[in-house]
């Protein structure tokens, strides 16, 4: 049977492996995916031992998705730019790797009915997520697009790889005074709680705020956006079924259905 993975380091959270296997259930293709824990040091070992293993491609999560891209054979444009892989698809013992972050966050947003062309758009964050959707928010076209980072010089690395869009890198603090439609988190920073030094100023003037992080209970981020009053607040759920319906297509050649998996998952998130 076909193998599939997902690796990542911690890796028990992960909602991958039921996403795909309703995705195949749903598609009546016959597959095997399963979660791995990968050690640090371990992540080439671990895809080499499942493209021995009858493996036709994985997903990678933290903390692997840099090393995923140095170790693909091909690599997709968009995962080029982003210099990280998502994605592993493996054909006659080749790795080819791609990037489909993007495309779950930009699919969401439009299908919550948030409007990305002619929109200033601030992205927080300049760590792996940040990058893999970068590509895709051009795409549609936002009047405006800033990238901010705690650490300044990472967010001007993330600009500089698109000189056509102009985009912008700020620190924190230099988006107090600007206004935008959409605020984007991709910081890991409420994984730990911890509030980020994002003026009120800034978000009380956006009207939607989109959070990668999801969980139980609404994000520290997203907390703080709807206590100043924005009324569209959405997390990352959406954006984790929608990237891996963007694997599954890769893989399958078949695009699933993402609607009924994220109710079920959105069920499962309640009442754990
Ligand atoms: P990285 O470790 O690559 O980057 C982390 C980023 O968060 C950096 O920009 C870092 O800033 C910033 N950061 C961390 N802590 C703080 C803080 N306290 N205040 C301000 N900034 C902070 O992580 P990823 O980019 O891979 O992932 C980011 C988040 O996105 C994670 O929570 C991940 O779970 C989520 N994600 C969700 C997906 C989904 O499908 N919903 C898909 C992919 C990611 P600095 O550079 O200064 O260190």
């Amino acid at each position: 049977m076909d193998q599939y993975r997902v690796f990542g380091n911690p890796i028990a959270q992960s909602k991958s492996p039921f996403i795909h296997q309703q995705f195949a259930l749903q598609t009546q293709q016959t597959l095997n995916y399963s979660s791995e824990l990968v050690a640090l040091d371990g992540f080439e070992a671990a895809v080499n031992k499942l493209i021995a293993n009858n493996g036709r491609g994985a997903n990678v999560t933290a903390p692997f998705k840099e090393q995923a891209f140095t170790l693909c054979d091909h690599l997709s444009k968009r995962a080029q730019l982003a210099g990280a892989v998502n994605t592993l698809i493996i054909e006659n013992g080749l790795i080819y790797g791609d990037t489909t972050d993007g495309l779950g966050l930009v699919n969401d947003l439009l299908s919550n009915n948030v409007q990305l062309e002619g929109r200033r758009i601030l992205l927080l964050g300049a760590g792996g997520a940040a990058k893999g959707v970068m590509q895709a928010l051009l795409e549609q076209l936002p009047s405006q697009l800033v990238i901010a980072n705690r650490t300044l010089l990472k967010a001007e690395r993330v600009a500089e790889l698109y000189p056509k869009h102009s985009v912008k890198a700020l620190s924190f603090s230099h988006a107090e005074n600007m206004t935008f439609d959409i605020i984007i988190n991709a910081t890991s920073a409420g994984l730990s709680g911890a509030k980020l030094p994002i003026a009120d100023l800034c978000l009380k003037k956006a009207t939607t705020c989109y959070d990668m992080v999801y969980g139980k209970e609404q994000t520290p981020f997203l907390k703080q956006a709807a206590t100043l009053g924005v009324t569209n607040v959405i997390d990352g759920l959406g954006m984790l079924v929608g990237q891996a319906a963007g694997s599954f297509e890769l893989w399958r050649n078949i695009k699933p259905e993402t609607a009924g998996v994220l109710s079920l998952l959105r069920a499962e998130l309640r009442t754990n």
